[in-house]
Order: structure tokens, then C-alpha cells, then sequence
């Protein structure tokens, strides 16, 4: 006898999530609008469109708590579901960090330091501009990821270009942030308000995709670790917030500046699969179920890194001893996340020269 949780959206995050919930006794129940979904491969898979209410009434039924492996569910849906079962994080912190204006609103009104930004007004695009300056990021308010819907623009030319290009989507400028590096810490909240914190990582990206984070990111003080730690629980304090969050960060100067929030597990916390105590999939199944949090402490030093596009040869991957593979099940397409690797290492200097002889 399983307890059933329902997840919204069936991608390799929920994938991992319903691993993580089987030694617990949890099965996950997804729900998500194409038969393929590769979490449908380990757990059951309600394909419905989200905005068919009959097919959610079926997962409501099912399921004593619902939550998210995808921020780009229609809040509508969520909240509908709310009325019926509890739905954790709620509908309203799902619906903060789907908009990048209205992310970064809350952002600010919470106390969390972010990059000068502003709305674009299709009428008067250039108030944006003087707000901003130059060099600037253009993005779209909504849908954007993985460096989707966003261009750097260096001139005021380039600007009134991006903005036509983007046409009818709705737009927000930010000040370019000349940042030393991208880090991002993972928090979660109990039922209880209980927080844990994971180490904050570093994050590669490659043409604006996480190509590889390293865990615990290297030359972190423990003020900077204590910033990001703050400004999570502030945030999710203020949010009534249950489950994991990840917020991702400039580094600059020794301050942290946030640059997005994902109101759910993140690739950038695969690592805790087999180097955390308990994994980030394991502590947000613990948080919405009501459970204690298991430890974020990491047993090494990890690199992990995303297979995009193509699938490499398992033998060879797994030829290293301490490389753990994920294959994700997904047909191979360019750019497409099909799977990551993770290495542990034990000192930081045997991670060091991973990195520098054996990956480049
Ligand atoms: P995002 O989709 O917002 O995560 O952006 C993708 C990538 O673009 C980030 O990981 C950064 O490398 C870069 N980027 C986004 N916003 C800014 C900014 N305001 N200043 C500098 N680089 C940025």
C-alpha cells in the first residue's frame, strides 16, 4: 500500500522525485499533457491537458497531497486543485515565480538584493532603458528558460531591435550584471516551518543551458553561505512556503544578487542524489507529506554534469569509478536534457584534478 502524492508535470525532475519516493513508501501520481512524459516510465501518468477539470478531479481524488515538477503549470489549474486537496507549495508562490516582473516584485518586497530591472512598456520601451542603462538583458516575462526569450543588448539600437523582435510578448529589461559566477543554494521548508539549507553550488551554463554545477561550489565564506541562507527563509517565511526552493544567484563583489526562483526541485541539486544525505527529491517528498527533513550535509565533493543532445556510451561514462549515470529515458534531440552524470569525489583536490585533467 503506497501513499499517493500527485505531481503536475512529467519530466525527469518528477522522474527522479518518484525514485526517491518508492523506499518511503510514497508513489507519485503525474499528471502531465503528453503520454510520453518520462516519468510516466516509473510511476503512473495521468495524460490530460491541464485545463481538462474532469482528468484533475480523477488526480484529486487519488492523491492526499499534490505539488509541481514544472513552474509553467496555469496557476488556474493549481488553485482548482487547492480547493479540494492541499497543494504544496501553494498556487499563489507557483503563480509569484512564473512571471519574471512579478518574481523579481517579490523578490525586492521581501529584501532579496536582485539586478535593477524594469517592465517594458510596448508604448515607451526606452522608460525601460534609462531605468536599466547599457549593457542590458532583454527576457520575456513568461516561458522563458534555459536561456530561451532573452538577448544581451550593448547599444540602444540593439535594444529597440530586441523588443521588436520579441514582438507581442510581454518583456522586463535588467541591468547586465558583470557577475564572478553563478551559484545556487536549494532550501526547504517542513510542514512544520522546519528550513534545511544544501551548500551552495556553482553552475556552469553553456549558451544559456546548466551545463555543470560543482557541489559544494568551491572558495564559498560562510557569510556568503549565510546571505543566501537568509534571504531563503525570508522568502519562504513570507510565503507560507512547503517544499523545496531553489533560487539561482549572481555572484558579485561578495553580494549575492538573485536572478531566478524555481519553486521546485532543480538540476542544479542532482548532485544530492548520491552526494547529500538525503537528496533534494527525498526532503521535498518529506516537506509536503509532513515529515522531518532528512540531513542536506554532502558526503564529498561532486561534480555533475548534464548529458544534452546525445547520448554517450554508457560503458565509457561508467568506466570512471566514481561516475554515477542518469539516463532520463528520452529520445535524443539537440539541446534536449537526457540524462546527467554525477562524481564523488573524497578531498577537494581529487575533485580539482578531475576537473582540470579529465573534463575540459
Ligand atoms: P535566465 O534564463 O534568467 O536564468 O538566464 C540565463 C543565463 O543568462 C543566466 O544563467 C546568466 O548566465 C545570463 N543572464 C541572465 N540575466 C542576466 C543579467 N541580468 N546579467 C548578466 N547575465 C545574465
Amino acid at each position: 500500500m503506497y501513499r499517493t502524492i500527485g505531481v503536475l508535470g512529467g519530466g525527469q525532475l518528477g522522474r527522479m522525485m518518484a525514485l526517491a519516493g518508492y523506499p518511503l513508501g510514497v508513489q507519485c501520481l503525474f499528471y502531465d499533457p503528453s503520454s510520453e512524459a518520462c516519468a510516466g516510465h516509473v510511476a503512473p501518468l495521468l495524460a490530460y491537458p491541464y485545463e481538462d477539470t474532469h482528468a484533475l478531479s480523477q488526480l484529486a481524488a487519488r492523491c492526499e497531497v499534490i505539488t509541481y515538477e514544472f513552474e509553467n503549470v496555469p496557476v488556474e489549474s493549481a488553485r482548482w486543485l487547492a480547493e479540494r486537496v492541499p497543494v504544496r507549495p501553494t498556487p499563489e508562490a507557483l503563480h509569484a515565480f512564473q512571471d519574471r516582473l512579478m518574481e523579481k516584485q517579490t523578490l525586492q518586497a521581501h529584501g532579496v538584493p536582485v539586478p535593477t530591472f524594469a517592465p517594458i512598456d510596448p508604448q515607451n520601451p526606452r522608460t525601460a532603458l534609462e531605468v536599466v542603462g547599457l549593457p542590458a538583458v532583454i527576457k520575456t516575462r513568461r516561458f522563458g528558460y534555459d536561456g530561451k526569450g532573452q538577448a544581451v543588448v550593448k547599444t540602444e539600437s540593439e535594444f529597440v531591435e530586441a523588443v521588436a523582435r520579441f514582438g507581442a510578448h510581454l518583456l522586463i529589461a535588467e541591468a547586465f550584471v558583470p557577475f564572478e559566477r553563478e551559484v545556487s543554494i536549494i532550501a526547504v521548508r517542513g510542514l512544520d516551518g522546519t528550513f534545511a539549507f544544501y551548500p551552495l553550488v556553482e553552475n556552469h551554463h553553456r549558451e544559456g543551458i546548466l551545463y555543470r554545477s560543482i557541489a559544494p561550489a568551491p572558495n564559498i565564506t560562510p557569510a556568503l553561505q549565510q546571505q543566501a541562507e537568509r534571504h531563503a527563509r525570508a522568502l519562504m517565511e513570507a510565503l507560507d512556503y512547503v517544499g523545496v526552493m531553489t533560487i539561482e544567484w549572481f555572484e558579485c563583489n561578495g553580494q549575492l544578487l538573485a536572478n531566478e526562483v524555481a519553486p521546485r526541485v532543480h538540476n542544479s541539486g542532482h548532485w544530492t542524489i548520491e552526494g547529500a544525505h538525503t537528496s533534494q527529491f527525498e526532503n521535498h517528498l518529506r516537506a509536503i507529506l509532513g515529515l522531518p527533513l532528512g540531513s542536506t550535509a554532502p558526503k564529498g565533493y561532486m561534480v555533475m554534469q548534464n548529458i544534452l543532445g546525445d547520448l554517450p556510451d554508457p560503458a565509457k561514462v561508467l568506466s570512471h569509478p566514481r561516475a554515477k549515470l542518469h539516463l532520463y529515458g528520452k529520445a535524443p534531440k539537440p539541446k534536449r536534457k537526457l540524462g546527467h552524470i554525477t562524481w564523488c569525489f573524497d578531498t577537494p583536490e581529487e575533485r580539482e584534478r578531475f576537473l582540470s585533467e579529465a573534463l575540459h
